[in-house]
């Protein structure tokens, strides 16, 4: 993909998360975990959340590897959600996910996300808005699992 389409600040700022990612590296006391992977372009995101007693999200990490989007977006929802209740980050990603297919959101849902704004550019590339959820579907299915009762569900699963 080239991403000479997107506004240069905006490039810039994604290829900085994607070389200096900020929150790469697993947590010693996740609660929460979920593996996802994007077939299509082979990103893999393993997610580690720690949530407080009071469903706040104190500590957060990711591994993985993927193309540059992914592990951008991974960067960016980590920097984002950082210190969120569980509502509200699964409200920023329902933003995000939105955003990215196009819907309009407020002004005041989006700033909420943070740098990850600015992903909503991806709608230009409708093959790699997969690459740009992927880290949010994670977060997602992160913090839902316990509310499923699916400690044991497959990791992975795409
Ligand atoms: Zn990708």
């Amino acid at each position: 993909m080239s991403l000479s389409k997107l506004n240069s600040l905006y490039r810039e700022v994604i290829l900085d998360h994607a070389d200096h990612p900020h929150h790469k590296h697993a947590l010693a006391d996740a609660t929460n975990t979920m593996t996802v992977k994007n077939p299509t372009c082979g990103d893999v995101i393993n997610l580690d959340v720690a949530l407080d007693t009071n469903d706040v999200i104190t500590n957060i990490g990711f591994t993985g590897e993927g193309c540059t989007i992914s592990q951008s977006s991974a960067s960016m929802m980590s920097d984002a959600v950082m210190g969120k209740s569980k509502d509200e980050a699964l409200k920023m990603a329902k933003t995000f996910s939105d955003m990215v297919m196009g819907k309009e959101h407020d002004q005041a849902d989006l700033d909420e996300l943070d740098d990850a704004a600015i992903l909503s550019s991806i709608v230009s590339f409708p093959a790699r808005i997969k690459c740009a959820t992927l880290a949010w579907w994670a977060l997602q299915r992160a913090l839902l699992r316990d509310e499923q009762g699916d400690q044991t569900e497959s990791e992975g699963e795409a």
